[in-house]
């Protein structure tokens, strides 16, 4: 997916839904924006209806019907390099009684930004300035950020349910339609997997098997072979259960698996 595409969906999951409101909040030509806009189509990412534009990776917003209100909280807990704003420091350009002081010049990633309540994803309890949580949607995850002040709030209910809930949609999403959802909490990065929560997920991937409806037995990937390799093993796996009923996972120590994978699945688990 090239900047533009990209630019694109940002601009239609934060809201814009015609081509004039795409425009606005790229800064794109029209020409750059109907290419992006035929691309997405045909790759099933986005979808133009009587309704305007909608993004269809992701959970489609009711009508947003909200205001920021006395909400502050992605001038506060987000990073937004291009004014030097870092994580969980108030912007120097935010102002009580005045909000934003430079909202006629705000910059780009400010002017698309619209967090996951404020769209009407969320119920009340999750009002950011109340909750200490921003959510929201990129192209491909549901980006969870929590206030230092309570960096375990996402753990609490109502919030852990709904962010396990949005989990497995994402895990059970087929080929492009899936997304992660991912956990910031002051240096703390986590994934979801259901209710299973993997610390400090790498940048090459996570493999992981469903262990029940909602959690999962995961292994973080160390390097883009490994993950393949762990995928491998998975499948080998999931064969073994089909023809014996059942196969033993391997534990901890061997997290670095290498082919052939079948005989020490089998052995095992006592398949011989
Ligand atoms: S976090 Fe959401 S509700 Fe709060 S100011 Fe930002 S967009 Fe508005
Ligand atoms: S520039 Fe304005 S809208 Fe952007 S983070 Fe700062 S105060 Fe908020």
């Amino acid at each position: 997916m090239d900047q533009a595409m990209l630019s694109v969906v940002r601009a239609v999951e934060a809201g814009a839904t015609t081509m004039k409101g795409v425009i606005d909040a790229t800064g794109l030509s029209r020409l750059k924006i109907e290419r992006a806009l035929n691309a997405l189509e045909k790759q099933k990412l986005l979808v133009r209806d009587g309704q305007g534009f909608r993004a269809t990776g992701l959970p489609k917003a009711p009508r947003p019907t909200r205001e920021c209100g006395s909400c502050n909280a992605c001038c506060d807990i987000l990073e937004v390099a291009s004014v030097d704003k870092p994580v969980h420091q108030l912007c120097k350009h935010w102002q009580a009684g005045t909000g934003c002081t430079i909202y006629e010049r705000r910059p780009q990633m400010c002017r698309s930004f619209v967090c996951a309540w404020l769209q009407g994803h969320l119920d009340d309890d999750w009002f950011p300035a109340k909750s200490g949580i921003v959510v929201h949607f990129s192209q491909d995850a549901v980006n969870v950020t929590v206030d230092d002040d309570c960096p375990d709030r996402w753990r609490e209910e109502p919030y852990f349910s709904k962010l396990c809930e949005w989990s497995l949609n994402g895990i059970r999403r087929i080929g492009n339609r899936g997304y992660a959802t991912l956990v910031v909490s002051g240096v703390d990065r986590f994934l979801l997997l259901g209710r299973t929560i993997v610390p400090d997920p790498t940048l090459f991937g996570t493999a992981f098997l469903p262990l029940t409806a909602d959690t999962f037995r995961f292994w973080r990937a160390k390097s883009q072979d490994h993950l393949h390799r762990l995928h491998e093993r998975i499948a080998e796996i999931e064969r073994i259960r089909q023809e014996f009923g059942s196969c033993t996972i391997p534990d901890d120590d061997d997290d670095d698996p290498y082919p052939p994978y079948r005989p020490a699945l089998l052995h095992l688990s006592n398949h011989t």
